[in-house]
């Protein structure tokens, strides 16, 4: 499987065979929830502690990026937008897609930032 398609279906970055998430995104009482190691290959997905708090920036430039796109969309179609209706559907927009924006940014982050890392068992044991 290519690293787009793995990285599409939520597939661990090393061997693009075990699942990432323990639950599909539509599960909105669950689709955080990652394995702690591939159920494949083992490697360990956070790498060091904190790793994730680097998907944030990933998931902030979506955000932006859909602001941008939805207000373009509303001023573009209409001389006369009502601001209440753009903030509205921005907000609608963004948490209909937070469930995949989420999964999408830390997937970006293990694939992009850290695709050459192999972590096994404990953090102390990769030093
Ligand atoms: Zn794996």
């Amino acid at each position: 499987m290519s690293a787009f398609g793995a990285f599409l279906k939520g597939k661990c970055p090393q061997c693009r065979e075990g699942d990432v998430f323990t639950h599909k995104s539509t599960n909105l009482k669950h689709f955080r929830e990652l394995y702690e190691n591939c159920p494949s290959c083992r490697v360990k997905y956070e790498s060091e502690p904190g790793f994730f708090w680097g998907a944030m920036y990933f998931s902030y430039a979506y955000s932006v990026a859909s602001f941008i796109m939805i207000g373009f969309f509303f001023f573009t179609l209409s001389d006369d937008v009502n601001l209440g209706y753009y903030i509205g559907a921005v907000i609608a927009f963004t948490l209909i897609t937070s469930p995949a924006s989420f999964r999408m940014s830390r997937l970006l982050m293990m694939y992009i930032a850290a695709p050459y890392r192999k972590f096994l068992g404990n953090y102390t044991d990769n030093r």
